[in-house]
């Protein structure tokens, strides 16, 4: 038996045809599910009862549960327990634009980033589009929001679990399901390339961003052991062919490590790398845990970064932060809970 949020309407149409139905039952069961909030398939009222019982045989509308929040004044950040027992975190944030999420994508995480408090902790599984999805419902309904931005940017790589991650964007996106807009979707990978190249022909056109954090093939190598299969010269070059397909404008994420990727040196080899392209850098001041020896850049430091940068004429903005008080780096509730 399967979870009913594990399907894309288009999955359901085809699940409909199969067994003699009409396709808009798709669109029924989409309206009950994510505008009507009703889980029960005995209640979708509109549907005939022989087709409701085979539903039953065929799916459930079982719920990961919520096991723990912590909160500030604009955080909320939510720990989750599978139905196998593992753990996934989302993270909450309130802008005065709206409501966004950062979801996980899987249990732990293979990259290996040394600066990251779930790479400490290896990829258990993927996870299912059900429990992507459930992250979403079960905080609106928790905290009677509605969530209007998305991030896949949580514990684990979503490129590397990227068919149900895709899935996962094509039901939120959905204006039958929670009819987030593909603008206010960005998904951040740690740079999987031949997955850049699949993703710039998806027809829906979310924000990409790359986790970069060192302009150079020593100094990544040794940040993020992703770089030794997919290196510095090739990455660029599949984010110049995203740009040209797709004329979005890509997020460089660069998170700024004390006395490691934050000299004026490494400012001014970041900029010659993204010299002319449409891409804007995000510096992310860290957030320091107790596990890793990094520690963040003084404001100082990443001001004279940030001011390199934009006299290079690199777009930039420094990331304004949240839930530093609460734990809200990625893994680091996990970790703290010692789950
Ligand atoms: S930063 Fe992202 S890709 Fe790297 S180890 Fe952490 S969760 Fe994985």
């Amino acid at each position: 038996m399967s979870n009913l949020f594990n399907y894309t309407k288009e999955e359901l149409e085809k699940y409909f045809l199969e067994i003699g139905e009409k396709k808009f039952r798709a669109t029924q069961v989409y309206e009950w599910l994510y505008q009507k909030r009703v889980y029960d398939i005995d209640m979708f009222s509109n549907i005939k009862k022989e087709i409701r019982e085979e539903l039953k045989k065929q799916f459930n509308t079982d719920f990961i549960s919520i096991v723990d929040r912590q909160d500030d004044l604009l955080t909320h950040k939510y720990l989750f327990k599978l139905k196998d027992n593992e753990y996934i975190e989302a993270v909450i944030m309130k802008h005065d634009y709206g409501v966004s999420i950062c979801v996980s994508s899987e249990v732990g995480c293979n990259m290996g980033c040394a600066f990251c408090e779930s790479g400490r902790l290896k990829k258990v599984r993927n996870l299912d589009v059900y429990e992507m999805v459930e992250q979403i419902i079960l905080i609106e309904e928790d905290l009677k929001v509605r969530i209007s931005s998305v991030v896949i940017m949580g514990i684990g790589e979503p490129l590397d679990n990227y068919d149900n991650v895709i899935s996962f964007i094509k039901i939120i996106n959905d204006a039958k399901a929670l009819s987030i807009g593909a603008r206010h979707i960005t998904l951040s990978t740690c740079g999987i390339i031949p997955k850049i190249y699949e993703l710039s022909k998806l027809p829906i056109q979310i924000n990409l961003a790359i986790s970069f954090h060192a302009p150079t093939d020593e100094l990544r190598s040794k940040l993020m052991p992703v770089n030794k299969v997919y290196s510095i010269t090739p990455l660029i070059q599949a984010i110049k062919d995203y740009l040209q397909v797709t004329s979005r404008r890509v997020t460089i994420e660069y998170v700024m490590l004390n006395n490691v990727n934050d000299s004026v040196m490494y400012a001014n080899t970041l900029a010659d790398l993204f010299k002319g392209m449409n891409i804007y850098v995000n510096l992310i001041p860290y957030n320091e845990t107790n596990h890793l020896e990094f520690s963040r850049s003084s404001k100082k430091k990443i001001n004279i970064f940030y001011d390199t940068l934009k006299k290079r004429g690199i777009n930039v903005t420094v990331r304004k932060e949240f839930g530093s008080n609460i734990d809200a780096a990625c893994g680091q509730l996990r970790g703290r809970k010692n789950i």
